[in-house]
């Protein structure tokens, strides 16, 4: 089993913002695929005018206390439920000053998929032009590790302690169906897909939307240095599909899983989160099928049957 470096090792090139977005001295706990995540926005982004807007999530924490700030860009802490709406905001106002500033809502899944989908959705029907980013720990992390409706079925949370029952919900289905200029996950594991998908979308103008799985070794019970094999072998056994979607239409499958039974075993095994809830890899295997059928579909691999 590999235990790489998220970079290829390569802590900072040429290519990368002088100063990093997410500076050393944060709280982020050791194996956060947010800092992940920042890293890799950080050579993404080289040089760009940035704003971002989190809402109370982990992210929000790690920001620390004003007037100090662990961001290397000027950073807005929203509630839960406003961030989209505080985002819309620093993005009309830097429209008004002609300003070439990108804005990032950066949130975790409890600020997506649950209390902030309010405020998204409507950013979203709007085309605000934001890039906003969910990186998906699958529980509310910050908060005590509480189920979330990212939560995936099985996995034990401090609310639903024998697991939850109920299955993820369709994040980017969801984005998608807003018709919004751009939709994408985003794998840590593989760098390519995601600095091309990152500068995609820093690029682009409208409401784009990035789904990221990401690591947390405090509420998966995994180890930290195991972030990145974790979301290698999530892609690899079908469980977390990479794909992109443009206009809210336009479905292309990025990565072609194996579909591997061993990948799951190793990505359920080595997760504590996942241990004595019942939870097999013959019980995910017909939810991923489902999903996949679903996406080849999306993205015209199947032709659907004519009817007479
Ligand atoms: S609780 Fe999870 S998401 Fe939050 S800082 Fe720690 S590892 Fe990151």
């Amino acid at each position: 089993m590999m235990n790489e470096p998220a970079l290829n090792g390569m802590a900072c090139t040429d290519r990368d913002r002088r100063d990093p977005l997410l500076r050393p001295g944060n709280s982020n706990c050791g194996g956060c695929g947010m800092s992940n995540l920042l890293q890799m926005l950080r050579r993404a982004t080289g040089e760009r005018e940035l704003k971002m807007v989190v809402p109370a999530c982990c992210a929000a924490v790690t920001g620390g206390s004003f007037p100090e700030s662990v961001f290397g860009i000027p950073a807005i802490m929203s509630t839960f439920a406003s961030a989209a709406s505080v985002a819309t905001g620093v993005a009309a106002v830097a429209q008004l000053n002609g300003e070439e500033t990108r804005v990032i809502c950066l949130a975790g899944d409890g600020g997506t998929y649950d209390i902030g989908m309010g405020t998204l959705s409507a950013a979203a029907e709007r085309n605000e032009d934001i890039l906003y980013i969910c990186y998906d720990n699958e529980i509310y992390g910050n908060t005590g590790g509480q189920r979330s409706s990212a939560t995936p079925a099985g996995a034990a949370t401090t609310s639903t302690p024998r697991g939850k029952q109920e299955t993820k919900k369709d994040i980017i289905g969801i984005m998608a169906a807003h018709r919004i200029p751009y939709a994408a996950s985003i794998s840590l594991a593989h760098i390519d897909d995601t600095l091309r998908k990152l500068q995609f979308a820093l690029d682009a103008r409208g409401f784009r939307f990035l789904h990221v799985l990401s690591p947390c070794p405090t509420g998966w019970k995994s180890e930290p240095a195991m972030g990145i094999e974790l979301v290698r072998l999530a892609v690899r056994s079908g469980l977390f599909p990479v794909f992109e979607v443009f206009d809210g239409e336009r479905y292309v499958i990025n990565i072609e899983p194996e579909f591997s039974n061993e990948a799951l075993m190793m990505y359920l095994s080595l997760q504590r989160r996942f241990r004595n809830t019942g939870v097999t890899e013959e019980s995910l295997q017909p939810n991923i099928e489902r999903y996949w059928n679903y996406l080849r579909l999306m993205s015209g691999r199947i032709v659907p049957a004519k009817r007479n």
